[in-house]
């Protein structure tokens, strides 16, 4: 294999499954007298309900969106502390700046790398007023321990489920319980919009969500044109603007219909690499725990010190060279600037997220990859790891 990129044959690291029904349900949206929210996002989301179990749910621009407005429907604002973990996508706590309370970061479990019950425990005080979970890689936090808790010091959970579609714990699909539950149909997710969420949950508060979904209207843009609908309005609440359109919802309808094989395709793909890295001493791969149904959003590899001496960074540029896109989930939150300079944090605070930051990548993992993408990719990151005849176990 040559040294060199060759960007016809670059294997990304998430690349979208978009077909003929996604295409088609599009031109179908832009040629329907409705565009923006509409019956299309009607439909969506009554689909994504029924999928999921859910007791509610409100189509939204983006998972971001969905977790803004849980903390603002759950009256979060200044005063208040948020618990949620340090490993995770900037917005899970960029969230909790907007609304003015003060995010408290805590370190996550050393197999699934969820937060750590234990230490969340820890963190709450009596300003505590809300935990955000975040369902890392797919596979869900113990939100057995995590629910006690909240039990214990009468807190609201809601659930970062940007990974989770489909998922679930203990035959308890992710989205189905009354916590608010936001979904992110972001490019690189397991179903995606282009852009865009989904906030599941107690039915009162998600319809107190679509109002602040729309600036604060007390009834939507959709019924206010329909034929019966009248030109008054009024703003019961300083709304956002954070809806779906029915471009979007035409995509999310087409790739619900698929979703089923998709994730198929990815436990395929998991399977693959499972069976080719469990004997490699210097590979650790992340466990799946009994009861856990997985949506296999990420394959999140860590080197195991022990065994290697190769550097994650170095790894992650020997596989760009044979042509192979990875990623890393996340640089923790308490290492980014602003929190570190706000919040005074150090990287060792959190010493599980820290240590595995620094020894974990994402392999490509999407419906799209095919089997011969596949054995590239096991066979570029065993020619790194693993030579012929040296460090297997
Ligand atoms: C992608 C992601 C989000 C944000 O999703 P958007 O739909 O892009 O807003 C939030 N949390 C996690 C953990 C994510 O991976």
């Amino acid at each position: 294999m040559s040294d060199s990129v060759n960007t016809d044959d670059f294997i990304l690291f998430s690349p979208p499954t978009i077909g003929a029904k996604e295409l088609h349900g599009v031109e179908e949206a832009l040629l329907s007298a409705w565009i923006t929210t509409g019956p299309k996002t009607a439909q969506f989301e009554r689909q994504f309900q029924q999928l999921v179990g859910a007791p509610a749910a409100l189509a939204l621009n983006s998972c971001t969106s969905g977790l803004h407005l849980a903390l603002r429907v759950l009256d979060v604002g200044p005063g208040d502390e948020v618990v949620t973990t340090t490993l995770t996508f900037a917005s899970t706590v960029n969230v909790i700046e907007h609304v003015g309370a003060r995010p408290v970061l805590v370190d996550v479990e050393p197999d699934t790398l969820n937060i750590d019950p234990r230490a969340l425990e820890q963190a709450i005080t009596g300003k505590t007023k809300a935990i955000i979970v975040v369902h890392y890689a797919g596979h869900p936090a113990d939100l057995d321990a995590v629910s006690a808790i909240a039990e214990r010091h009468h807190l609201h959970v809601v659930e970062d489920a940007a990974h989770a579609l489909p998922a679930a714990f203990h035959g308890r699909p992710i989205g189905s319980s009354t916590n608010l539950t936001a979904f992110s149909f972001y490019a690189t997710k397991n179903l995606t919009t282009g852009e865009g969420g989904m906030l599941t949950g107690d039915p009162e508060l998600v319809d107190r969500a679509r109002t602040l979904s729309l600036h604060g209207m007390s009834r939507n843009a959709w019924k206010r044109y329909e034929a019966e609908g009248s030109w008054r309005y009024d703003i019961v609440a300083p709304g956002f603007k954070c809806n779906m359109t029915d471009i979007q919802a035409a995509l999310g309808l087409a790739q619900l219909d698929r979703l089923q094989q998709m994730q198929q395709r990815r436990k395929e793909i998991v399977a693959s690499y499972h069976r080719a890295f469990a004997g490699i001493a210097a590979l650790e791969v992340l466990p799946c725990r009994p009861g856990i149904d997985h949506a296999w959003h990420l394959y999140v590899i860590r080197l195991n010190r022990k065994a290697t001496p190769m550097d994650r960074n170095r790894f992650i540029e020997l596989l760009r060279q044979q042509g192979i896109g990875t990623s890393v989930h996340f640089t923790p939150m308490h290492m980014h600037s602003y929190y570190r300079n706000k919040y005074g944090y150090r990287p060792n605070d959190f010493p599980v997220a820290y240590c595995n930051f620094q020894r974990m990548l994402s392999l490509p993992l999407s419906p799209a990859i095919t089997d011969p993408q596949v054995d590239r990719v096991i066979a570029a990151v065993l020619k790194i790891v693993a030579p012929p005849g040296r460090q297997v176990a």
